[in-house]
């Protein structure tokens, strides 16, 4: 690709060590799955940020930007573009305010928070992935989101503009933002939580991991619900899970190879050694196709297309 022989050789010194070529993707998801990147970048610091975008748009070279690869599946044929990994990762709190890199893991903000007596978040307590993921899509489990605690972020948009919003610029909404549609990338954020009983806190967030423990794939590859929970019928209403229609259309026995779906939760998709993505998009094709054929539903999908 002559443009990105371009950017590289625009590139000043300090991204020596932060650019890797043809860096295999399915180190870097945790389906682990995806051919080679055409470059990665780490990211670690906004003003970095803010010149490898500028140089990548001069060369007209795609970006992707790319967290900890926890709600993605990745192409078996890799992505020809740049993949810029933010790893920005300070943390540090001031009365009931923590500011934190949108690098750092989500489950690392929350005992941190703790650790600084700091509560409010523990509901979420071993969701995947980094900050800046879980902002962009609105992370959130046992009728919880990231969103509620938000008071600001400072984002660099595609056009350049390096700046701090506040939770309006995001829309949140159900694992959905506005601002990941612009392609902006979260560098940072500040959330509002409050002094309370870190030993209560501590506890339900045991409590939270040991649930996750039964429930969902730990040890194996996955990336978490495939398919969106379906909106409520009426209004106050719960969502309906996506995972109980799949349920009741077979989905627990479907496989495409070591592509399988995980026998204690039917919206889960396990790489069981050595699938590849190909694999897995057929998988939850057919699934979708029985939940369609049985219930006249289209279910959507949760996870992110990487190079596809
Ligand atoms: C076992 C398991 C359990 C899970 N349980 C839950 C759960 O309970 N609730 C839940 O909500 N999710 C869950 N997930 C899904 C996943 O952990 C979350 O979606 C997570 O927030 C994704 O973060 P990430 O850093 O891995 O993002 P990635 O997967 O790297 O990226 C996801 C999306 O966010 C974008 N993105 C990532 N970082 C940034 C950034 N800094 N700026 C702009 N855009 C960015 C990417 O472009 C992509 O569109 C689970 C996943 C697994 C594997």
């Amino acid at each position: 690709m002559p443009a990105l022989d371009a950017l590289i050789s625009a590139l000043p010194g300090e991204f020596r060590d932060a650019i890797r070529r043809g860096t295999p993707l399915d180190g870097l998801t945790t389906l682990r799955v995806g051919g080679p990147a055409d470059l990665v970048c780490s990211i670690r610091t906004p003003e970095a940020a803010l010149r490898f975008q500028a140089l990548a748009a001069e060369a007209l070279v795609p970006a992707y930007v790319l967290g900890a690869g926890s709600n993605v599946l990745a192409a078996d044929t890799g992505y020809r573009g740049v993949i810029l990994r933010v790893e920005t990762a300070e943390f540090s709190a001031a009365g009931d305010v923590v500011t934190a890199g949108a690098g750092l893991g989500f489950d690392d903000l929350i005992v941190r928070s703790l650790d600084a007596g700091l509560v409010g978040l523990e509901f979420a307590s071993g969701i995947p992935g980094t900050l800046g993921g879980a902002l962009v899509g609105n992370a959130g489990c046992y009728g919880h989101e990231i969103g509620e605690f938000l008071l600001d972020a400072v984002v660099l948009r595609p056009d350049g503009r390096l700046e701090t919003v506040g939770p309006e610029a995001f829309g949140f909404r159900y694992r959905e933002t506005d601002l990941r549609e612009t392609g902006a990338m979260v560098l940072g954020a500040r959330f509002k939580l409050r002094r309370g009983d870190v030993h209560e806190a501590g506890l339900l967030r045991q409590e939270k991991l040991a649930d996750r423990r039964r429930k969902h794939p730990v040890d194996v590859p996955s990336a978490g619900s495939w398919f969106r929970n379906l909106p409520p019928a009426g209004p106050g209403g719960r969502r309906r899970p996506a995972g109980e229609l799949l349920e009741r259309a077979g989905a627990k026995d479907m496989c495409e190879g070591p592509a399988r779906v995980f026998p204690l939760h039917a919206n889960i998709i396990i790489n069981a050694g050595g699938a590849t993505s190909a694999q897995i998009s057929r998988l939850a094709d057919r699934m979708q196709a029985a939940v369609r054929e049985r219930f006249a539903v289209d279910l959507q999908e949760e996870v992110r297309r990487l190079g596809t």
